[in-house]
């Protein structure tokens, strides 16, 4: 059995916890022996992997668990790839760019995906897991060859040791940009551009309109758009995309699907990181599934065709590696609207309208039933925010009242993240009525004690969704839940969210640029349409295969369904399944 021991560092506190209790609390250390000792480098505990006998004991015992023994799976023969220090996270093997192909990588955060990618753009050196005396040992590209010898990823380092590989990186976190970036968009585009590109990118992604807006001024959305446009307008022959989608809306998101799918060719390789499926299955050639536990170590799968790799996802099996990374598969129902039973009105709105400075906003009346679940779809700046606002009681129409008399719960597009109050006071309703249902399924228990403050983009996030879903309700209103979630806390929100329409019978209308997130949750959909910033027209909700069908005609995009999973695919434009379901008008199959 393969084992490795992962101390947490910035949890591990042997002031707070009784001097090194582990230490005393593990039997091979009551035998006289040495495994867990006091690190040579600094006051923390240290696990000699070797003389562990995987007992567990620490693991229960640590007060801050801090400590994760793991046995890996038998299949795992190699050594990782990096490991960040003694006893710390670890990373097998790596994702492959292929000339001519766009690879594709899924998993969770936190399993290793950006350090997989830093050390294939060369800006982390792996150390193979060897250490000395707590530090790295960094492994030359000879030992990094040798390593791989025999696979693609050997002739890949070759490359890379001979300076062949040249490198266009478009990082994750795209909000960061500003703060080592300065300058107007058009002067840094103008900048970046090594293939004189710099007018079709402007034209593709739309950024005429941002040239002279300063860095720090523009949307996420439009840093993201400026990020992929400046990384692909470099010279390069390897271009990786980390989460290219995130702050772009669904035309956006095609847009960018579309052209990044078309940037491989005989010297050329991309490499992308996604957690919205529809978009990663668009894009890519062939997909890496990353396995593991977050925060302690990651494996890289061998890469399977990308159809087959994202219904191996949601299996959550890998069959040649005999190795189940979820205990239950993901199935989507093919919705029939025949079947369809008319339901219990729950609350209606009327036709309303509403200026906000230049932008006008219309809806038309519209019903939810009873345990309905409705997703909303449309552009960013087409008022989808500020109708939710208006059904949730923060702002007024201008011709009209809502009066809604029911109790409706909230989740905003934005957080606040600036309280110092502990996540458990927050959620002291929701620990005591819905620990089972809400709070244990979205992993909030290992961050009840810390500071709202303190928390990444993707843990207030969970917490938000956990205080709107778990407040005494019948309308629960969630505005853009799947940003900052991975692809599966977005898989394991949609389940948590039929499951409470189902047995609490409350309805919800869920805002989200996630395609397959709102195909796996919703019922109905309701469509935005306009022109961005200037007016926002709000119809629906309709049955699925209607508002689907009047947004994908919009962009000119055919879906079918996966005869394996159900799960929807976009179809390559002009293929016959594309043609064909344009000319019948069934732009999308329920
Ligand atoms: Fe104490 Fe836990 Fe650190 Fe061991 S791992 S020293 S029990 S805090
Ligand atoms: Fe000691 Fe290993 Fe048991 Fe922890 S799991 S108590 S380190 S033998």
């Amino acid at each position: 059995m393969v084992r490795i021991a992962v101390i947490k560092r910035d949890k591990c506190n042997p002031h707070e916890c009784g001097d090194f209790l582990c230490k005393r609390v593990c039997p091979v250390n009551r035998q006289g022996q040495d495994c867990i000792v006091t690190a040579l480098t600094e006051h923390k505990a240290k696990i000699n992997e070797e003389l562990c006998i995987g007992c567990g004991i620490c693991t229960i015992k640590c007060p801050f668990k801090a400590i994760d023994i793991i046995n890996l799976p038998e299949s795992l023969k190699e050594d990782p790839i990096n490991r960040f220090g003694e006893n710390g996270f670890a990373l097998y093997s790596l994702p492959t760019p292929v000339m001519g192909k766009v690879v594709g990588i899924i998993g969770r955060n936190g399993i290793g995906k950006s350090t997989a990618i830093k050390i294939l753009a060369g800006v982390l050196k792996p150390n193979l897991g060897k250490t000395k005396d707590g530090k790295n040992i960094e492994a030359s590209y000879d030992n990094i060859i040798n390593f791989f010898k025999g696979t693609e990823t050997q002739r890949f380092f070759e490359k890379v040791k001979a300076k062949e590989i040249v490198i266009s990186y478009k990082p994750q976190n795209v909000d960061l940009i500003p703060k080592t970036t300065k300058g107007k968009v058009g002067q840094l585009l103008k900048k970046a551009d090594q293939l004189g590109k710099i007018e079709e990118v402007i034209d593709i992604f739309e950024l005429k309109h941002i040239l002279d807006s300063d860095i720090k001024d523009i949307s996420g959305g439009e840093l993201q758009r400026v990020a992929i446009a400046a990384t692909i307008i470099k010279k390069a022959n390897l271009y990786v995309f980390d989460e290219p989608t995130s702050y772009l809306d669904i035309k956006q998101r095609l847009k960018v699907s579309k052209f990044i799918r078309g940037m491989a060719d005989e010297n050329t390789a991309v490499l992308v990181i996604e957690h919205d499926l529809i978009a990663l299955d668009y894009m890519t050639d062939t997909i890496h599934i990353m396995y593991g536990k977050p925060g302690s170590y990651g494996v890289v799968a061998l890469p399977r065709a990308t159809k087959n790799s994202i219904n191996t996802y949601l299996e959550g099996f890998l069959k040649d590696e005999n190795i189940r990374f979820r205990d239950k598969k993901i199935v989507f129902d093919i919705k029939s609207p025949m079947e369809k039973k008319k339901g219990i009105e729950l609350t209606k709105w009327p036709k309303l309208n509403k200026k906000l400075g230049k932008f006008k906003l219309e809806a038309n009346e519209g019903t939810i039933m009873k345990k309905e679940i409705v997703g909303i779809l449309g552009e960013n700046g087409i008022g989808k925010t500020s109708f939710v606002k208006l059904l949730a009681g923060v702002g007024k129409p201008d011709n009209c009242k809502i009066e809604m008399d029911i109790k409706i719960s909230y989740k905003p597009q934005y957080l606040n993240s600036e309280s110092d109050e502990l996540v458990m006071n927050v959620l002291a309703d929701a620990l005591k009525r819905h620990k089972n249902d809400v709070i244990k399924p979205l992993e909030i228990l290992p961050l009840l004690e810390k500071q709202i403050n303190q928390l990444s983009g993707g843990e207030l996030q969970r917490v938000a969704i956990a205080e709107a879903l778990a407040r005494d309700c019948k309308l629960v209103l969630l505005d853009e839940p799947s940003a900052y979630l991975d692809v599966e806390q977005r898989l394991i929100l949609s389940k948590i969210v039929s499951n409470l329409a189902y047995v609490r019978g409350i309805s919800i209308l869920v805002v989200d640029h996630d395609l397959l997130f709102l195909d796996y949750l919703s019922e109905k959909l309701m469509v935005f349409e306009g022109e961005p910033a200037i007016n926002g027209v709000a119809t629906g909700p309709f049955l699925m295969e209607e508002g689907m069908n009047k947004l994908l005609k919009e962009v000119k995009i055919t879906m079918r369904r996966d005869e394996f999973s159900g799960r929807p695919r976009i179809n390559k434009k002009n293929s016959v399944k594309d043609r064909e379901q344009k000319n019948k008008g069934k732009y999308y199959y329920s």
